[in-house]
């Protein structure tokens, strides 16, 4: 449980960064808030000789109404997000999600650019952020560029990030005023990662569903938009028929690994529980 031997640094600027990292190659890693890579460089399943810790870099962090998007900078901590009144304001479901990561002493330390660049299947920003409808914001050598998070996960721990980039800001278009949120996660204690875990964001109008954005966690190599579940509920009035359509649709969709948290079938009929769950308490809360 003890790392291998790395050299450390500690850049002031994103640019700098990103100039370290391209200077040093394949072997050197970005380091946010340590809490996913120091554990996996412990078990020796990550083993770079260079870290590069971005966490003195001042400007990548902050949290900035910018008139119907919200921008959180990279080293934001998930601590940071919860005591933040303007953002449960105006995206309510972030402060739901982000209360069920770990336990306090994680979410001091872990950053929403780690959560969200780390490509664990299991973390629960990401999910999060397709239903949102995130953009997140890259910086190379040299270059910028966004990508959207619904585009962004390719694979387990495989993302859209190019080699030496860094991922320095997300920017989430602020929901409508009135709509229903709701993040459901079961988990086997306090502290665990999903066994499976729905985000789901509505709109009502007249009693009839106007919009409606589904992603799910840990219930396939990557987060998923569900796009089918979703188109299933618009149009509705989030009845039983809908809902069981949109069960069917996201059960169709996930492909969880059979591991501690149960086997794949048990796993598949918990994605559609907490689908249910969630679409009842975005209901509820919609007005
Ligand atoms: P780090 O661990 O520093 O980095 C993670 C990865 O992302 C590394 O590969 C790093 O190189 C890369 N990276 C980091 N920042 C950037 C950046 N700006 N640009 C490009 N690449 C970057 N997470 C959950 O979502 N849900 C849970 O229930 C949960 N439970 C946990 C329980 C425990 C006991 C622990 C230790 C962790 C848990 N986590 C959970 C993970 C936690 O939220 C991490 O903090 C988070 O996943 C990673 O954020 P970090 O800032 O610590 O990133």
């Amino acid at each position: 449980m003890i790392p291998g031997s790395f050299a450390y640094h500690r850049p002031k600027s994103a640019q700098e960064a990103v100039a370290l990292l391209a200077q040093l190659g394949d072997d050197a890693r970005p380091l946010a808030g340590g809490h996913s890579l120091i554990p996996m460089m412990k078990l020796r399943l990550a083993k770079p000789t260079h870290l590069v810790d971005l966490g003195r870099i001042g400007d990548l962090k902050f949290i900035k109404d910018e008139g119907g998007v919200i921008a959180i900078g990279a080293m934001t901590t998930q601590h940071e997000m919860i005591g933040s009144d303007r953002l449960t304001k105006a995206i309510p479901i972030l402060r739901e999600a982000a209360l069920m990561i770990a336990d306090p002493q994680v979410r001091y330390q872990g950053t929403l650019g780690g959560n969200v660049a780390n490509g664990d299947p299991g973390n629960d920003m990401p999910a999060l952020m397709q239903c949102l409808d995130a953009t997140y914001h890259l910086l190379g050598k040299g270059s910028e560029r966004k990508v959207k998070a619904r585009d962004f996960y390719q694979g387990a721990y495989f993302t859209s990030l190019e080699p030496g980039e860094i991922l320095t800001a997300v920017r989430i278009p602020v929901p409508a005023t009135g709509h229903g949120y709701a993040y459901e996660k079961l988990k086997r204690k306090v502290g665990d990662y999903a066994t499976a875990a729905a985000a789901v964001l509505i709109t009502m109008q007249g009693g009839t569903c106007k919009s409606a954005s589904i992603g799910l966690t840990n219930l396939s190599e990557t987060p998923l938009f569900a796009a089918d579940a979703s188109a299933a509920l618009v149009g509705s009035d989030l009845g039983r028929a809908a809902l069981d359509k949109a069960v069917t649709a996201a059960e169709a969709q996930v492909a969880p690994a059979s591991d501690g948290r149960g086997p794949v079938e048990y796993r598949r009929k918990m994605a559609g529980v907490m689908l249910r769950r969630a679409v009842a308490l975005a209901q509820s809360r919609a007005s």
